[in-house]
């Protein structure tokens, strides 16, 4: 294990300011960890065969522009960090290959169209499931990554390299409460309130949400990582009082109005 080259690598992630960063064994998918949710196809070593670690990133999504959601505002962000991940991704393994490591970037989504993955609602890797094994977080009853600073507010990509680095270790406790806003909040029921991997969300139903809202310019969804009471940032953007989220309240009437301008432009 060589964790000099591990401390460079965390050293270009945080040269990229890139906020949320962990390492995961490829071995780890072999263990019993995910038997047998995470099909044999589907992990590192089938994807590339010659993988030693896998390194997770991250970017939180800014919670006062995710409450504009459904919204052109959130919409681009959306696009944004996508458009981060991949390119940092790559940057990371071309750091590795710079050090004489084969290394591959995985995109952060990897389907076509939503049409697509309605009909076939996987892509070829999983990255929550990477996220989950580098230490990240746990899996939340919403079925995303729950962080303990950003709650399921944040999206994922990874690099495999060759390069064999100290594992961080997955967390002992689940960071989800089990509060059920976000089965409350879904507004397709998509999300049935079961522990994962036993309560799957129905990926139909919330890919034909998604479609609708993307044929208005307005995907994604975003309301189940909206409500979800965990995670600091929700001190840091002064959100701990979860009343905002009522739109027939008097209180927060600014931000529903604030929220309501930016959801009327756009769009179809
Ligand atoms: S993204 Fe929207 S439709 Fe999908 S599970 Fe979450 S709240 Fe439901
Ligand atoms: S909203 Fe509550 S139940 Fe849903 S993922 Fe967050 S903490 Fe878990």
């Amino acid at each position: 294990m060589d964790t000099i080259l591990k401390e460079a690598v965390l050293d270009k992630c945080r040269d990229l300011s890139i906020p949320v960063f962990g390492i995961a064994s490829a071995e780890q998918w072999n263990q019993s960890y995910f038997e047998p949710w995470v099909p044999v196809l589907f992990r590192p070593r089938s994807i590339f065969p010659e993988v030693k670690s896998v390194i997770v990133i991250g970017f939180p999504v800014i919670l006062p522009i995710l409450e504009t959601a459904p919204s052109i505002h959130y919409h681009e962000l959306y696009k944004t960090l996508n458009r981060l991940l991949d390119a940092d991704a790559y940057l990371i393994s071309l750091f590795l290959i710079s050090r004489g490591y084969s290394s591959i970037s995985i995109p952060r989504d990897g389907y076509g169209s939503v049409e697509v993955l309605k009909n076939n609602p996987l892509t070829f890797f999983s990255h929550r499931h990477a996220a989950f094994l580098a230490g990240l977080g746990t899996f939340g009853i919403n079925n995303t990554i729950l962080t303990e600073n950003y709650g399921p507010r944040v999206r994922f990509a990874s690099v495999f390299t060759t390069a064999e680095l100290p594992p961080d270790p997955p967390l002992s406790r689940p960071v989800c409460i089990k509060c059920m806003r976000c089965v409350k909040a879904c507004p397709v029921q998509a999300i049935p309130g079961e522990e994962y991997p036993e309560g799957l969300i129905n990926k139909n139903l919330c890919a034909s949400r998604s479609e609708s809202l993307s044929l208005r310019y307005i995907s994604p969804c975003g309301i189940c990582i909206k409500v979800c009471p965990v995670g600091k940032d929700r001190d840091l953007h002064s959100r701990k009082n979860l009343e905002i989220y009522n739109e027939d309240s008097i209180d927060f009437k600014e931000y529903h109005s604030a929220w309501k301008h930016v959801r009327s432009y756009g769009r179809k």
